[in-house]
């Protein structure tokens, strides 16, 4: 059953702070922990600071989707490189993550969607992805029950995974800890110092440790952070729901998404499924501040989002969060140790109604449980990835628009790689952070 972590999942990490390490990462999500991982085996003393729990926020409430299928062209050599990686941790931790390889199909009804699909395939060809198309016939071949979905076909990533985030994040950081990460939860990095304008330590709510990079993986806080040290991050946050049905012989082995459900099957043998095409937004002085370079994405999904009120109070968008602070401050991060959005009822009454139009067989489906998140968006739905030019040691690896699960691998490697003084071997001139300064165009990835 999932299980994703909250403020009431036991504290497992509290290191000392050490006085000096070579790096720290703010935030023990996906990326922070992956970054960890790999710059520690890459000979750097790390040291994460998490504000509340390891994956309390995203990085446990996730769909588990590692996927390929439909990304961005510049992503596509990242995450081809993160599935590899994500086997191979898989295997180190014994299979804790439950890494499988189902496939991940976008199902289609309508002759509009099926051709923006087919579109993406020339970007996965040219990448030498194993995806290929789908007629109706062999989307049926898909499923082993019967289904009512009219899908009239479909594109599909046979070597797309999935694994079980609430387990995986935390035995990636139980490794990294085994294998020399300092890790501390409930520690809120509150800011950094520097020395000549360069990075040369933080200021955590347990006291000082002293380091010459800095990594900012905060997920849907980063920009907060970003913001206070002069940073423009043009990030919003999205709330997003899934629930989880009981163990069904359901006869639907892949993941799948047709537009308007999405579904994988667990580990256990029950499905999470979520509504594919329904978001929540809770408005904020962030909504206003960055709503501009969102144009181009809302021109396209507006449909998709619905507007909730007003930020709750102490979310990061809420009015009267405090912006501003001194270091020996109580922060925003420490006043919200762990992000929990209410589930929605209605969505979650929607997906059970759409997923028993599709497979008859199921009526009367059970849910078990249901959580949201909030995920942190970027205008042209992919991440900053980048050193700050005017603080020179401090880094961005953030915004990862609702796919930072799968793809967390790769950038934990390129993270280790950069600070390392080695070739990130990868293009990462798309997810520069002066592309929203450089008047550079917004060009929307794909948001299938
Ligand atoms: C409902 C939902 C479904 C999704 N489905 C998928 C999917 O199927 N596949 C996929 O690839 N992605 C998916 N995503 C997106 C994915 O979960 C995220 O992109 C990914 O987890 C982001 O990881 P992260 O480490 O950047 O951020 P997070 O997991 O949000 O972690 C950031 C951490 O930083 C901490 N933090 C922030 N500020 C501070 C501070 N000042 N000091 C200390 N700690 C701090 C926070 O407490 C938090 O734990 C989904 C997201 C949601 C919400």
């Amino acid at each position: 059953m999932a299980a994703p972590i909250t403020i009431n999942t036991p504290i497992t990490y509290a290191d000392a702070l050490p006085d000096a390490v070579d790096v720290i990462i703010i935030g023990g999500g996906v990326i922070g922990i992956f970054s960890a991982l790999y710059l520690n085996r890459l000979g750097k003393r790390v040291l994460v600071c998490e504000k509340g729990r390891i994956a309390g926020e995203q990085s446990s409430r996730n769909w588990g989707w590692i996927r390929q299928h439909g990304r961005d062209a510049a992503e596509i050599p990242i995450t081809a490189q993160a599935v590899k990686l994500w086997h191979e941790i898989d295997a180190e931790v014994g299979g804790a993550c439950g890494v499988k390889t189902t496939g991940i199909a976008y199902l289609a009804d309508n002759e509009k969607r099926m051709h923006k699909l087919l579109e993406w395939l020339d970007i996965a060809k040219e990448h030498d992805l194993d995806s290929y198309a789908m007629g109706a016939e062999h989307v049926d071949s898909m499923f082993s029950q019967p289904h009512e979905g009219k899908w009239i076909g479909g594109t599909c990533t046979p070597s797309d995974c999935v694994a079980e985030p609430w387990q995986a994040v935390p035995a990636v950081a139980k490794l990294a800890h085994q294998e020399g990460v300092l890790i501390r939860e409930n520690c809120a990095v509150r800011d950094i110092q520097r020395q000549a304008g360069a990075v040369s330590g933080v200021v955590t709510e347990a006291g000082e440790v002293a380091c010459n990079q800095v990594v900012l993986c905060g997920g849907a806080w980063s920009s907060v952070f970003a913001r206070r040290l002069g940073i423009k991050l043009p990030q919003l946050t999205v709330e997003a729901t899934v629930a989880q049905t009981q163990p069904l012989g359901a006869g639907i082995g892949h993941s799948f998404s047709d537009g308007e459900i999405a579904m994988r099957k667990r580990a256990d043998g029950g499905y999470n499924i979520a509504l594919a095409d329904s978001h929540g937004i809770y408005l904020g002085p962030d909504s206003f501040r960055h709503a501009l370079p969102f144009f181009p994405l809302l021109k396209t999904s507006w449909n998709e989002l619905q507007i909730k009120g007003l930020s709750p109070k102490g979310f990061s968008d809420a009015w009267g969060l405090k912006r501003n602070w001194s270091a020996d401050e109580i922060t925003p991060f420490e006043q919200m140790r762990v992000m929990d959005p209410p589930s929605n009822d209605r969505r979650v009454a929607r997906m059970q109604q759409r997923f028993t139009e599709r497979f008859p067989q199921q009526v009367g489906l059970d849910i078990l449980s249901s959580w949201s998140g909030m995920i942190d968006a970027m205008p042209d739905v992919v991440p900053v990835v980048d050193e700050v030019q005017q603080i020179p040691g401090f880094y961005l690896a953030t915004g990862m628009s609702a796919h930072g699960f799968g793809i967390g691998p790769g950038y934990g490697r390129v993270i280790a790689r950069m600070l390392s003084g080695l070739p990130a071997e990868h293009d990462l001139t798309r997810f520069r952070l002066s592309r929203f300064s450089d008047g550079s165009k917004i060009e929307v990835g794909p948001a299938l």
